[in-house]
């Protein structure tokens, strides 16, 4: 599966905007933390991307012989959906959304 990082390294100057602002919405907001670093958390957001790679090929048919097939169509996808997703104002990572939502 392609990384967040690799998905950048390919990708047009739109999906690298796209990625910015992905990552960028995954700086450390942990209330104990009283200086939350400057730099996005990419560790978070990277695998907040495999995830949502996971929820897209999850949707498709997971048991299909031409699964390489499936999972690059979901990243395709996936980097579709930062594109329009990183368009809004205050867009949230769905990821996190869920996390948020589901009680600790
Ligand atoms: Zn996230």
């Amino acid at each position: 599966m392609i990384t967040l990082h690799e998905a950048f390294e390919q990708g047009s100057a739109d999906v690298k905007a796209a990625i910015q602002a992905f990552g960028a919405s995954h700086q450390s907001t942990e209330p104990e933390s009283e200086c939350p670093p400057p730099e996005p958390d990419w560790k978070t957001a990277e695998k907040h991307f495999t995830q949502l790679t996971e929820v897209i090929m999850g949707a498709a048919i997971p048991h299909r012989p031409d699964r390489t097939s499936i999972v690059r169509r979901a990243e395709h996808e996936a980097i579709a959906f930062l594109l329009a997703v990183t368009q809004q104002t205050n867009f949230r990572c769905p990821i996190c959304v869920m996390r948020h939502r589901s009680p600790q």
